[in-house]
């Protein structure tokens, strides 16, 4: 028997996102499915929580549009890291990521705005997120918010701020939590240390692949 090839098994799986109907509530709420985007040989693996109504629910990519996918977007360029493989002018010395939600529709309320999604939501579409964690090659996890840190490290995570940015081993592999854009946009978190908090993840990963950086001056 032939075997599929992994990059056809990451846009099969895709295919599934799109036409996922498993959340009643969702199917009804959601512009489209919005499956994970980047580089399946990557660095860094960004987990978030959902699409964003004014986000990803009307372009179809992780963390774009919304103030999150902005102030997301911004920390990435800044910090030398590239979620875009399709990109005219690849930057050799860019670190790579794959960005991706625990719920792949977006989640409302009945006033229209972005909600927390379900058990039932997060237990429904988390087979697709464990299915990506074994396609896509990482070094380090870095789930964005306390929920998906949760999720993740499958346990409770009550003091969650003091683990933003704290490297754990778990589960055979690294993972280092990140406060969600959205709680820095809010104005909770400065977006600077943020920006700061990016350029340290690139170092980190960096430091424990022993990869040189000639991408910019060292900071
Ligand atoms: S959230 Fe996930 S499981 Fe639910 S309908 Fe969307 S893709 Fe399917």
């Amino acid at each position: 028997m032939r075997r599929t090839s992994k990059t056809t098994e990451i846009q099969l799986l895709k295919n599934r996102v799109k036409h996922c109907t498993k959340c009643e509530n969702l199917v009804k709420s959601r512009s489209r499915a919005v499956p994970g985007y980047g580089f399946t040989d990557a660095n860094i693996f960004f987990v978030g929580l959902a699409p964003g109504r004014l986000g990803a629910d009307s372009t179809g990519i992780p963390f774009t549009k919304d103030s999150s996918g902005r102030l997301f977007q911004l920390a990435l360029s800044s910090s030398g890291i590239s979620m875009e493989p399709n990109g005219l002018v690849q930057n050799e010395n860019e670190l790579r990521a794959y960005v991706t939600n625990l719920v792949k529709c977006n989640p409302k309320n009945d006033k229209g705005n972005n909600r927390y999604p379900s058990k039932l939501e997060l237990d429904n579409c988390n087979e697709f997120l464990k299915h990506e964690m074994c396609l896509v090659h990482f070094d380090v996890i870095v789930p964005l918010g306390r929920l998906s840190t949760e999720i993740v490290l499958n346990q409770k995570c009550n003091k969650f701020i003091s683990m933003h940015n704290r490297p754990v081993h778990a589960n055979g592999s690294w993972c280092i939590p990140f406060i969600h854009p959205s709680f820095v946009a809010r104005g909770s978190y400065p977006k600077n240390r943020y920006i700061e908090d990016f350029k340290s993840l690139n170092r980190w990963v960096r430091r424990h692949n022993d990869i040189k950086d000639d991408s910019s001056p060292r900071l």
